[in-house]
């Protein structure tokens, strides 16, 4: 997707402060972070948001999520929120699915 800001992370043509990637996945800091921690961890592969997974996508998803541990640990993060948010209704501003890791001390009660 040309116009999609994640996709150009991903193909590199802007900039992100990258802590982990393979061959699926790719996270780095949110540009405006709402912790003292904040990741976003998305499929290389431009996916819109949970209601666009097809059965295709299980083995991206599996690997997705077995990247947050991984990431958490990396980082040395002392427990962490997942959060994804889908369509408008839901929060989501960016149309590349992403699940935000927040973590450290400001993290407001859920
Ligand atoms: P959403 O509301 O879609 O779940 O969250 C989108 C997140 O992407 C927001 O927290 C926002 O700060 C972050 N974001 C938007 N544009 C950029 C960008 O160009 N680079 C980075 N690193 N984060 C972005
Ligand atoms: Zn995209």
């Amino acid at each position: 997707m040309t116009d999609c800001i994640f996709c150009k992370i991903v193909a590199g043509s802007i900039p992100a402060k990258v802590v982990y990637e393979d061959d699926l996945v790719i996270a780095f800091h949110d540009i405006a972070p709402k912790a003292d921690t904040h990741l976003l961890v998305i499929p290389k592969e431009h996916v819109v948001n949970l209601d666009d997974l097809r059965a295709e996508h299980g083995n991206l998803m599996q690997h997705l999520l077995f990247s947050i541990p991984k990431i958490a640990q990396q980082q040395q993060l002392d427990g962490y929120r997942t959060i994804t948010n889908t369509g408008e209704g839901g929060g989501q501003e960016v149309f590349h699915m992403h699940f935000h890791i927040l973590a450290g001390a400001k993290l407001p009660g859920f």
